[in-house]
Parts: structure tokens; C-alpha cells; sequence
């Protein structure tokens, strides 16, 4: 029997959290963010679900290459992913938007014989001092790319960095603003945060929301999911493969970072942080038994970890168990365990079997 340890991919879910986001933003276009494998769904297993995308946002050429394979014949916006002069090529073969956030890249593409023009996505720095030029270069770099033949089409784009906090996005907005001032082309700017909870101020013409289509919130614990009308995407189940009785001054577990009280039953469940549940997750990280609400107890191990089952005195060997997902956002557990929604649904290892519902 394979381990019991399965991811499963919720279409429905995927579908309701395209639509809340158009609903946030209805007259922009989406580009569905799908780097990172669809934030470790899968980009194969969430394709059919939001193909209803105006396109898909990515990093990578691989990823690129693999959506034309399933027959997506729309947008693709490489959002990082040309870094070397043969790269355009792949984005000339494969037909896609790409970013440009430095002069190497413009100078590439003077150099680039190309017999179809390139779609470019030119990338301010408005504040977040990551990836883009600085608004006082924008401009001229504007003009260079609008000078040359292989550039069909240039679009603005910049990321806030703060659209989940306090800062929020109005700073960026505003240099986003002046530097853009009076140059064709179409403007992009909200992350799912921004579309959440700024989208009034910041309308563009394209939105690229990532974790928002995934069921998990920007803002979390100022928001959860739920608040913001998304549903978990993702659910990572398991099952008892082990139940174990202990008594009071009993330790579980590496360490012995747990001691029990009394008596007590603790349950073991197949996963582990070499299946991408975080080793941070200290004891008190929620967990569903026979979707009963309980708690991790002492340290995770590579392959399992132990729930107590004081809780739910019917749950028994193979009894069902949720790490993440319907009855429990993987928010809660990420919170718990000092991260984010973002890294444990990313961080999902290849060796868990994955399906789509
Ligand atoms: N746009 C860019 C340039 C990004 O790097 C990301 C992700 O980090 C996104 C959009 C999507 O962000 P989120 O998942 O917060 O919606």
C-alpha cells in the first residue's frame, strides 16, 4: 500500500478564487501567477481550472514551455526569467510576454534577430529596490527599448512591496504614476494584497494575484482566507499510522519537547518535514483528526509526527487526518509554525503524491 499521504488539488476551489478576484478587480485583466509549479499545485493540476485567465504569469521557461504543451495558446508573462541573451529566443519560439528590469537585458534584445517582435513588460523600481530602474532612468529606458525594431509592445509594470501592511501602496502608486506619466502602453501593478485590499486605488489594466487563486490570504492574521471570500485550493491529508498510550512524565518525540501530563493518547501521522510540513511547527500546531480539531505535539520528524488524541477518543489506527486544507487553512499552520501560507504550499516536496478533484 503506498503511504497515506496525499495532496489534492480543489478545481472548484481554484475556480471560486479566479472569480472573487475578478470580482475585486472587474474590469482588469488577470494574469493568473502560476511560478513556482502553481505555488507547488501543480501546473498541470490547476491548468483546467484557471484557464478562464486572461493569461498565466511565471518565472520560469520550463513552465512557459510546459503550459504551451498543454495547449494554452493565450498570454504567458515571463515575469523574471530572461537571464541570458538566449533566453529570447525561448520567448521568441515560445510566444511570450517578458520582463525587462536592467540595461543588459535591453541590450540583449538590440542584439536579438528575431522574425517575431517582442512583447516587453519594462519594470519599475517604484520603492520596493528589488528588480526594475529607478524612476529617474525609466524613461530612457523606455525610449531605447521603443527604439528598436524587436520590440513590438511595451507594457508598466512595478510589485509593491508592502500592500499586506502597514505602508500600504499609495508611495509606490505615486511613483508608478509620475514616471509612467504620458507613455503608451498598458499599466500592471496589483499582487493579491493589493487587489484585496486596495484595488479602488490601484485599477490597471492587468492584475497578477498568486496566492489569492491558492485559498490562502496576503494579510494573514489580519485577514484569513475566509474574511477575503477564498477557498483552500490545496488539501494535505493523511492518516494514524500508529497510536501510542503515555503517561504523565512521559516525552514525545526528538527531543523530548513534549511531556505529557497524564495520561494520554498521542496519534502518529505520515508526514513529515521531508514532505514540506515544517519542522518549525512547534507543539500546539493545529491538526484534524476525524475532522476534530487538535494539536501537533513535540518536534515534527523527517517522515511523521504526533497529534494528540485526547480530543477524539474514537479516532484509531487510519483514522483520517488533515494537515492543511477544508476545515483548517494552511495559513493557521503556517502562523503557527513563524511563516507563511506562501512557503508551505510551495515547499511541498515532490514525493507527495498529488491529485486534482
Ligand atoms: N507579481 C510579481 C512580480 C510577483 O513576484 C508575485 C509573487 O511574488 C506576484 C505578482 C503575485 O503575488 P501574490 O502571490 O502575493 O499575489
Amino acid at each position: 500500500m503506498p503511504r497515506p499521504l496525499l495532496a489534492t488539488v480543489h478545481h472548484a476551489a481554484l475556480r471560486h478564487n479566479l472569480a472573487r478576484v475578478r470580482q475585486a478587480a472587474p474590469e482588469a485583466r488577470v494574469w493568473a501567477v502560476v511560478k513556482a509549479n502553481a505555488y507547488g499545485h501543480g501546473i498541470e493540476r490547476v491548468f483546467e481550472a484557471l484557464r478562464g485567465a486572461d493569461g498565466f504569469a511565471l518565472l520560469e521557461l520550463d513552465e512557459a514551455e510546459r503550459l504551451r504543451a498543454l495547449g494554452w495558446r493565450g498570454p504567458i508573462l515571463l515575469l523574471e526569467g530572461v537571464f541570458e541573451p538566449r533566453d529570447l529566443e525561448t520567448c521568441s519560439r515560445l510566444n511570450l510576454w517578458h520582463a525587462v528590469h536592467c540595461d543588459e537585458q535591453i541590450d540583449w534584445l538590440a542584439m536579438h534577430k528575431t522574425h517575431q517582435p517582442h512583447r516587453v513588460f519594462l519594470k519599475l523600481n517604484s520603492g520596493m529596490n528589488r528588480l526594475g530602474f529607478a524612476p529617474g532612468r525609466y524613461r530612457a529606458a523606455y525610449a531605447r527599448l521603443a527604439a528598436l525594431p524587436q520590440v513590438e509592445e511595451i507594457s508598466h509594470a512595478t510589485h509593491f512591496a508592502d500592500a499586506d501592511g502597514a505602508r500600504g501602496i499609495a508611495l509606490q502608486q505615486a511613483v508608478f504614476t509620475q514616471a509612467t506619466q504620458g507613455l503608451p502602453g498598458e499599466r500592471t501593478l496589483c499582487n493579491s494584497a493589493a487587489l484585496l485590499r486596495h484595488a479602488g486605488d490601484a485599477s490597471s489594466d492587468w492584475v497578477r494575484p498568486g496566492i489569492a487563486l491558492y485559498g490562502s490570504s496576503p494579510d494573514y492574521p489580519a485577514h484569513s482566507a475566509s474574511d477575503w471570500g477564498l477557498q483552500p485550493a490545496m488539501s494535505l491529508t493523511s492518516r494514524l499510522i500508529g497510536v501510542t498510550h503515555v503517561q504523565a512524565g512521559e516525552r514525545v518525540g526528538y527531543g523530548g519537547l513534549f511531556t505529557a501530563q497524564g495520561p494520554m493518547r498521542v496519534g502518529v501521522v505520515a508526514c513529515g518535514y521531508a514532505d514540506g510540513y515544517p519542522r518549525e511547527a512547534p507543539t500546539g500546531t493545529p491538526v484534524l483528526v476525524e475532522g476534530v480539531r487538535t494539536r501537533t505535539l513535540g518536534r515534527v520528524s523527517m517522515d511523521m509526527l504526533a497529534v494528540d488524541l485526547t480530543p477524539v477518543p474514537q479516532a484509531a489506527f487510519g483514522s483520517p487526518v488533515t494537515l492543511w486544507g477544508q476545515g483548517l487553512s494552511i495559513d493557521e499552520v503556517a502562523h503557527a509554525a513563524g511563516t507563511v501560507g506562501y512557503v508551505l504550499m510551495s515547499a511541498l516536496a515532490p514525493r507527495v503524491p498529488a491529485v486534482a478533484d
